[in-house]
């Protein structure tokens, strides 16, 4: 905070900003966590879970606001408390119906964040930058998807025009919490896990900004895993489509949301480090002149492959493709590859591992009386699986490219299970077994020379 505050009253010197929070390391894992307990009736847990909820934040407020004046250390302590019992009546609540009702866990869950906004705010306007907390559930309008909403962009910029602008412009600095909002009505909401960068992007669209800064803990967008392979490098630009490509198969630096609403206006994203305040970080912008070729690798493990085949050729494979689509939309689950090759109108699709339960249920459901009456295979699922996959928009009309991808994943004796690539040419997605997944990688980003090609566009 102390850092985040430090660049905040450089900045603010420069220009007018607008500052998005997100809860501490942990938090919001505690705060979830603390909602299970109490649904199942663990009180013992939910009063351990509030005393450790209240004591980290207590300690940051002191850490902070001790040496600052002690007004400001008892306006924060006052808030630390306030919030940690907001949280609490509704832990109570949870408790007392033995159960988790959507709203009342979206606006609970989000007092990590208003923690961290009210904190941050007492900091600033003790160390003489005038700042104002601010509810992210006042100015971000959202529809009534609970634990995922999106946002209503016409009806944010209204918000944020009343409650941010005049609060920049009179040079007081607004710190909004991320990851929450509400919808028209004020029902409470959140934007999902890692939502906190989708606020900002939001934020940015509607109040015009010129620049969205993104401070995390590590150097930038890199050109694989740096816990996978030994030669990453940070890449200087990539384009709005590789990085939502990147994020949306396993990167962990971005939320994929997070760029959608600054494409249209082409706001440019800084991924930067706050622990590295003075590196350059990775610039995300809607097109640059690209080298050719791969530019990163990522991969995902927690992922399950499900294959489906009509038992016959009474069912279409058209139309089981249509229903099982049907399902999994309705399911809300994401499909993160689909292909389908056979004469056998097979196919298979992978899904996040914490959807897969979902994913069977809707698929069981809507295609019950084919499975009953044996018109559909077994639905068969794999968790032993992982996916691997290349990005890069100059690899667009490469020829060569796939061969040697394809080649190197062999070399390293590794069998690909399915492949797939749309017709954008941007990502080519490769399912490998889980435990040859990160061999697969290394071998990727070493036969398409990434880590070397972007130390070289860094220099
Ligand atoms: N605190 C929220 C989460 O952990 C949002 C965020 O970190 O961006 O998911
Ligand atoms: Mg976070």
């Amino acid at each position: 905070m102390r850092v985040a505050a430090e660049i905040i009253s450089e900045q603010q010197r420069r220009r007018p900003l607008a500052v998005v929070v997100s809860a501490m390391s942990k938090v919001t894992d505690l705060l979830l966590e603390t909602l299970r307990k109490a649904e199942v009736g663990d009180r013992a847990d939910v009063e351990l879970n509030l005393e450790m909820l209240l004591a980290r934040h207590v300690q940051a407020c002191d850490e902070l606001l001790r040496e600052t004046s002690a007004s400001s250390h008892a306006a924060g302590m006052r808030d630390v408390e306030l919030l940690v019992s907001e949280f609490r009546r509704i832990a109570n609540g949870v408790l007392m119906l033995g159960e988790r009702p959507p709203r009342s866990v979206d606006e609970a869950i989000a007092i990590g964040e208003r923690l961290s906004s009210a904190l941050l705010a007492h900091y600033l306007n003790a160390t003489g930058v005038p700042a104002e907390a601010v509810n992210g559930s006042d100015v971000i309008v959202t529809d009534a998807v609970f634990g995922n909403a999106s946002p209503q962009m016409e009806a944010t910029r209204e918000r944020c025009a009343e409650r941010l602008t005049p609060l920049m412009h009179s040079g007081t600095v607004p710190v909004v919490t991320g990851f929450n909002g509400a919808t028209a009505d004020g029902r409470p909401t959140t934007l999902g896990r890692g939502g906190s960068d989708f606020s900002a992007s939001i934020l940015a669209a509607v109040l015009d900004a010129e620049e969205l800064w993104i401070w995390t803990d590590v150097d930038g967008i890199m050109t694989a895993d740096p816990r996978l392979v030994s030669d990453v490098a940070v890449l200087d630009e990539v384009t709005y489509a590789e990085a939502a490509e990147l994020a949306y198969n396993g990167a962990k630096v971005l939320h994929p949301r997070t760029l959608a609403p600054l494409v249209e206006k082409h706001i440019p994203v800084w991924s930067k480090n706050s622990f590295a305040p003075h590196k350059p970080g990775t610039k995300i912008v809607s097109h640059f002149d690209e080298p050719k070729g791969a530019r990163a690798v990522t991969s995902m493990s927690n992922v399950a492959l499900v294959s489906m085949e009509p038992a016959n050729s009474v069912l279409s494979g058209t139309r089981l493709m249509a229903r099982a689509l049907d399902a999994l939309a309705l399911g809300n689950v994401e499909i993160l590859v689909f292909t389908s090759s056979s004469y056998r109108q097979s196919f298979c699709f992978l899904v996040r591992k914490h959807d897969l339960a979902l994913a069977l249920e809707a698929l069981e459901s809507n295609l019950s009386i084919e499975l009953a009456h044996g018109y559909l295979k077994p639905i068969e699922v794999d968790e032993n699986v992982g996916l691997l996959a290349v990005v890069g928009e100059g690899m667009r009309g490469m020829p060569g490219l796939a061969g040697r991808v394809f080649t190197a994943i062999s070399r390293e004796n590794v069998n690909i299970i399915a492949i797939a690539q749309g017709s954008s040419e941007l990502t080519i997605g490769i399912i490998v077994r889980l435990d040859s997944l990160d061999r697969a990688v290394r071998a990727v980003h070493a036969e398409c020379e990434l880590g070397k090609l972007a130390a070289a566009s860094v220099q």
